[in-house]
């Protein structure tokens, strides 16, 4: 466990995990209280139900159906209904749709989704009306490609925790994601640049996947490759680390299936991340990724206008928002994007990432249980707006910076917030192991 000693370093970053940890205690109150508190950043609009898997047909891997519960649980009829595995991922709480804006135009500004979230919602702090595209962008956004603009949800309703969403399924996901991140990068021009946005385009089958992924492999074999790049360990970094922090939630929000109670499940978090600290080491990656990219929003943040008709809700949120890049922005750098992408022998090699991410964004749809599927998507789309802001984003250029959406402001300090929480349960239940404590 040397790489985790605090004063040891955490690689592709400028900063250990102790110091991550020191910042993480000076950000994680406020960070919780912007994710669970404000009205602005609790509600996310996404599209849930209304997308397809692009890659495979995904009839046979959605937990609502019962061969996926049967792979997760032994008897899933002997154990009460609420703790089945369908019943765990669906969603909780109040859900809007979208507002069109011909709907809009007919109602009160300040309730346009008349009340649908309930009362206390500071509806004009919420709804999103634009939605344009970007060709910066690393996601997928959340209208493309299908006829509804989503719906809203509420994050605070929806934990993310345990599900029971396990097996086959889930399994294929990952190893879609993980197969993008095979940057099959030969020296510039020895591949025809239309072959390789082959797999990008948004396949329809996963034997198709499969094949060209093959064809590829085969083609190149033979070609020099640079697998040690850089861009290519921060791609898998980014994965596995957001990947670490979903089994980190699980684990500590789990329900142990024998006594119906939720605690923390500290062989869990030992077997899926302490025996693996390349994992945990890339959630601390993470940190320092996302953490820089809000840090370089701090002017824009300054200025955002959070709602249009409720200003005391706009001060409580801008407080924290302030308070949140003040702190990070007053520390030192952790993360430089600027040694990213500047060998110029490789060309196309940013293009190729954002195409790589945008699929490992479509995948998403391709995740079988409702409330995993939502932090997903949630979480990609937070990386994907850190990746834009770092790489696509320049403070000191007004006007020709990539719009930012609510949406991706929202699933990026959700995501900052949910690798924070990450890092305070991994250090809780790394003392616990460490105290022999086995139930907390
Ligand atoms: P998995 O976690 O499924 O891992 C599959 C394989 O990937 C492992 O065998 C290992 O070889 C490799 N691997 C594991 N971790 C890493 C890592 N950090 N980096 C690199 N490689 C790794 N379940 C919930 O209960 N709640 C959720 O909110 C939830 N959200 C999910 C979101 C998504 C997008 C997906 C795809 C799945 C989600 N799941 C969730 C399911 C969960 O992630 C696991 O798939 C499930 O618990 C089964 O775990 P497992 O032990 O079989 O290994």
């Amino acid at each position: 466990l040397l790489q985790l000693e605090p004063s040891a370093m955490v690689s592709d970053a400028c900063v250990s995990y102790g110091e991550i940890n020191g910042m993480n205690d000076m950000i994680f109150t406020t960070i919780n209280s912007l994710t669970q508190e404000t009205d602005f950043f609790s509600y996310y609009r996404l599209n849930l139900f209304n997308k397809e898997c692009p890659f495979w047909n995904d009839a046979n891997s959605m937990c609502g159906n019962i061969a996926c519960a049967v792979n997760t649980i032994d008897s899933e009829e002997d154990i009460p209904l609420t703790w089945r595995a369908e019943e765990l991922s669906k969603l909780e709480g109040p859900k809007a749709n979208h507002p069109s804006r011909n709907i809009q135009a007919e109602r009160p500004k300040e309730r346009p989704l008349q009340g649908e979230l309930g009362d206390d919602v500071g509806e004009s702090c919420v709804v999103e009306y634009d939605d344009e595209c970007d060709e910066r962008d690393y996601c997928i956004p959340e209208d493309e490609g299908s006829a509804g603009k989503g719906d809203y949800v509420s994050l605070v309703d929806n934990p993310e925790r345990f599900t029971g969403y396990s097996g086959a399924g889930a399994h294929q996901v990952w190893n879609a994601i993980y197969s993008e991140n095979c940057f099959l990068k030969p020296v510039a021009d020895e591949l025809d640049e239309q072959s390789l946005n082959v797999p990008m385009g948004g396949l329809q089958a996963a034997s198709d996947f499969r094949n060209v992924l093959h064809k590829e492999l085969q083609r190149v074999e033979g070609l020099p490759l640079d697998n040690e790049c850089l861009e290519k360990r921060v791609f898998h970094r980014l994965l596995s680390g957001m990947h670490a922090s979903i089994s980190t939630h699980l684990c500590w929000d789990y329900l142990n299936q024998t006594t119906g109670q939720w605690h923390p499940n500290v062989q869990c978090f030992k077997e899926r991340l302490l025996d693996h600290p390349e994992r945990i080491s890339n959630m601390y990656f993470n940190y320092a990724l996302v953490s820089r990219a809000v840090a370089k929003l701090r002017k824009h943040l300054d200025g955002y206008t959070y709602c249009a008709s409720d200003p005391g809700q706009d001060r409580e949120t801008k407080k924290r928002v302030n308070k949140l890049t003040a702190t990070l922005t007053e520390l030192p750098q952790i993360f430089d994007e600027k040694i990213m992408f500047q060998d110029p022998n490789a060309l196309g090699l940013k293009e190729d990432f954002r195409n790589r991410f945008r699929n490992v964004s479509r995948l998403m749809d391709c995740v079988g249980c409702d409330k995993c599927r939502l932090w997903g998507k949630l979480q990609v789309n937070g990386y994907g707006t850190a990746l834009k802001v770092l790489f696509d984003y320049d403070e000191t250029k007004n006007g020709e910076n990539p719009p930012l959406r609510r949406t991706e402001l929202v699933a990026l300090v959700n995501t900052l917030g949910r690798i924070s929480h990450s890092i305070a349960a991994s250090r809780s239940m790394q003392r616990a192991l460490l105290t022999g404590t086995t139930h907390m």
